[in-house]
């Protein structure tokens, strides 16, 4: 939620490594600001009023238990799978079946995702029948059971492709397949990054250019644009039909190279109001022009790049030491796979915080941004900016106090409460200072 690019980032590069995708999600720091405030009226806090105050810490509470619990039932679901040798039972059949490592891999990588994902499909509907009793989503069962076969379908694809490569390298280099595959991940990365917009995305929902139905609003887009000296062309900017199952707001930036676009949801159009849209674009705009997506592609796979070495030396020690107990001849037999997936996800849940550490400083950094981008060209900027992100946090019913470790951990946008501060307190034209990134005078 909350403006998601960084979201959609971390799932490709997740997926990218593992079949057990953690995905962390939120908003998160406080810096208590005690500068001036850059804003005439009092400072406006976050705040909800009683009753969405009382959902939003419900949810809260719901969706912290929930990431954590989901969590250890899938290592432990991949631990049973290593214990009943699940992955011995896939080897013996796919070595029976073919001797084509191709369709060796495709038997084994599908049949393994669909059972891990068929034991994950409860907490899914929970979730779901959850965003449907707080009114944060309005999709019918049968099309969000559409959505989960799709992604299943893309995943099944996506994996196979990757398990194909992981022990084509292993069986290549037993000693350096960690860094080979890692290797082979970024072009894929790439691709995915690249395709995304353009093909998985108008899977799961519509998309119309912008101008088509907000041309009015793309007009004052331009200004923005142009006042930063930047280049978004108007093919660049699509509006997203969420309205169809989200009652939340979002915009995002996504795509590579030539896909690269800004996406607005026509729920953010409906519930705030030009200004305050402005603004939030400027955000994204601040994604699109400083270049975080390559950016933090980049640092995420150098994570992973750590990750997969801890794993390989982890992977090592622990098929020398019980591999025979768990029939496993070596890494490089496809009996391994819960093995390698249970570690990778084990690692990965442990470097979110690192993850979402990167993605708050981003996000942080697209925050000023779009308070400089706007500045002079919207009447208030540190009020409409206030008022977005208030009317941002009680639609999809942020909890306004959340705590510090949540924030470490979950939180992959600073918190609303810290956002709302900042930019009221943001001045560095009172300052007599040049703005960071848009110079000059609006
Ligand atoms: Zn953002």
């Amino acid at each position: 939620m909350v403006f998601t690019r960084s979201r959609v980032v971390l799932v490709v590069v997740l997926l990218a490594a593992s079949a057990a995708a953690l995905t962390a999600s939120g908003e998160a720091p406080s810096n208590s600001v005690s500068a001036a405030p850059a804003t005439s009226h009092p400072i406006l806090q976050y705040s909800l009023p009683p009753d969405k105050l009382a959902h939003s810490y419900a949810l809260y509470r719901l969706d912290a238990t929930l990431y954590f619990v989901t969590s250890v039932w899938s290592f432990l679901v991949l631990f049973l799978m290593l214990r009943m040798r699940f992955g011995v039972r896939l080897r013996d059949w796919a070595e029976r079946t073919s001797r084509f490592r191709v369709v060796q891999a495709l038997i084994v990588m599908s049949l393994f995702t669909l059972v891990f994902e068929l034991t994950q499909l409860p907490f899914d509907i929970h979730r779901h029948y959850v965003g449907l009793s707080y009114g944060l989503s309005v999709q019918r069962w049968g099309s969000w059971f559409g959505d989960w076969g799709k992604s299943l379908l893309l995943g099944l694809v996506f994996v196979t492709l990757l398990g194909w490569i992981l022990y084509g390298a292993l069986r290549r280099s037993p000693r350096g397949w960690w860094f080979y595959f890692w290797l082979a991940l970024i072009p894929i990365v790439i691709l995915v990054l690249f395709v995304t917009p353009i093909w998985i995305e108008p899977m799961f929902n519509k998309f119309e250019p912008l101008s088509d139905h907000h041309s009015d609003l793309v007009a004052q887009i331009e200004r923005v644009v142009h006042r930063a000296g930047m280049d978004i062309p108007p093919e660049r900017m699509f509006e997203m039909k969420a309205s169809e199952k989200s009652t939340t707001l979002n915009a995002y930036v996504t795509g590579f190279g030539s896909t690269k676009r800004v996406v607005v949801w026509d729920t953010t159009m409906e519930h705030m109001t030009t200004p305050e849209t402005l603004f939030v674009f400027g955000h994204e705009m601040g994604h699109y022009v400083l270049g975080h997506i390559p950016k933090e592609t980049g640092i995420i796979l150098l994570q992973l790049l750590v990750l997969f070495y801890i794993g390989y030396r982890l992977a090592t020690w622990l098929v020398a030491r019980y591999g025979a107990g768990w029939g496993i001849r070596d890494l490089s037999d496809w009996a391994s796979l819960p093995l390698l997936v249970l570690i990778l996800s084990l690692l990965t849940f442990l470097a979110t915080p690192a993850f979402n550490a990167v993605s708050r400083h981003y996000e942080h950094q697209a925050d000023q941004y779009g308070l400089e981008v706007v500045h002079g060209l919207i009447p208030d900027t540190p009020l409409a900016a206030a008022q977005a992100f208030q009317v941002l946090g009680e639609r999809s019913l942020d909890y306004p106090y959340v705590s510090k470790f949540a924030e470490f951990w979950l939180w992959d946008h600073p918190t609303i409460r810290d956002r709302i501060i900042f930019v009221q307190t943001y001045d560095p034209w009172g300052e007599g200072r040049q703005p960071e990134f848009v110079k000059g005078a609006p």
